[in-house]
């Protein structure tokens, strides 16, 4: 297997194009991925990297703005003028942004909101959900029954229509049609391994359903990653992050980790969303990680020892 150097997943683990897949799940209105595109090519030279969640929630505004204002199908999202995203993102900065209402709208209208039959979000709703929440991360923590409900801060999305404002104050759309983003497919990537195993800083664990089955295939489509196990119920867990699963794919095999597609392998390790995405599971885990000191002069030791020994 190439051993793909972690100089290069540390960038590509964020990059725009892994970014773009991450919000481009298999089934959704043919405007969405347009709009995914158009947000990108007009986002291509923000920084993207580890520290730049800023530019990932910008992503995700303008694209969810274009696809509210393109998805009745009257215009393409490339045909929304500058101007006209110049002045929906030019709210108050002091309170939610108003294109979250017509958002909601758009997402509701076209079969992409809580699916309230099956009890579960559709992919698209998941990641407005996503940008729009006050509260922070405070899913997994097993401390949220504990403490005092959090303060409502400003969303992701609020930040994000503010340095949009700022962004398009000073743009004007290039002259040159040659300024491209990446071009990203949608589409699920598989992963079968007869050994799959998640990885945090002290555990090693192979992966199971909730039932307790052992999972031997993994379904990344969009920002969600579904465990199939044996028996073949398809669970999800917050600790099974579809970028972590995307980037130990390019780890294993040198692709992009944002290529569709399946792959098998005899094992794979995934390491667990507390850890960054670029994270080598056999240097962060202190049972895979090797041994920080060689173990020179043991010879040594060991004679030394028997001499005292004998001494004694
Ligand atoms: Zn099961």
């Amino acid at each position: 297997m190439p051993d793909v150097p972690t100089e290069s997943l540390a960038q590509s683990a964020y990059d725009l194009d892994l970014e773009m897949a991450l919000v481009l799940p298999s089934a959704t209105p043919a405007s969405w991925g347009a709009s995914v595109h158009e947000a990108a090519r007009i986002l291509v030279d923000r920084p993207w990297g580890r520290r730049n969640s800023l530019s990932v929630s910008e992503l995700h505004t303008l694209s969810l703005l274009l696809f509210a204002r393109t998805y009745t199908g009257d215009r393409e999202p490339g045909d929304v003028p500058v101007a006209e995203l110049r002045e929906a993102l030019n709210g108050p900065v002091d309170r939610e942004p108003p294109i979250r209402d017509e958002i909601d709208h758009a997402l509701t209208e076209t079969g992409q909101g809580y699916d309230s039959e099956a009890f579960r979000s559709t992919p698209l709703w998941s990641i407005y959900l996503a940008v729009q929440n006050r509260y922070g991360n405070y899913g997994g923590s097993p401390l949220a029954d504990d403490v005092a409900p959090p303060t409502p801060g400003p969303s992701p999305m609020r930040l994000a229509a503010i340095s949009l404002a700022q962004f398009f104050a000073d743009y004007t759309a290039p002259n040159d049609t040659r300024t491209t983003a990446p071009q990203v497919a949608p589409g699920p990537l598989v992963v079968q391994a007869d050994l799959l195993q998640m990885v945090s800083a002290n555990s090693v664990v192979r992966i199971r359903c909730s039932c307790g089955d052992l999972v031997r295939s993994l379904r990344v489509d969009g920002p969600t990653a579904v465990r199939e196990c044996v028996q073949g119920h398809a669970s999800v867990h917050w600790q099974l992050d579809a970028a972590r699963v995307r980037v130990a794919v390019a780890r294993a095999t040198g692709v992009r980790p944002s290529s569709q597609g399946s792959h098998r392998f005899p094992k794979l390790m995934i390491v667990e969303a507390e850890l960054p995405r670029h994270t080598d599971p056999t240097q962060a885990n202190v049972y895979l990680r090797p041994a920080s000191t060689p173990l020179v002069g043991r010879d040594d030791i060991l004679r030394k020892l028997s001499q005292i020994h004998d001494r004694g």
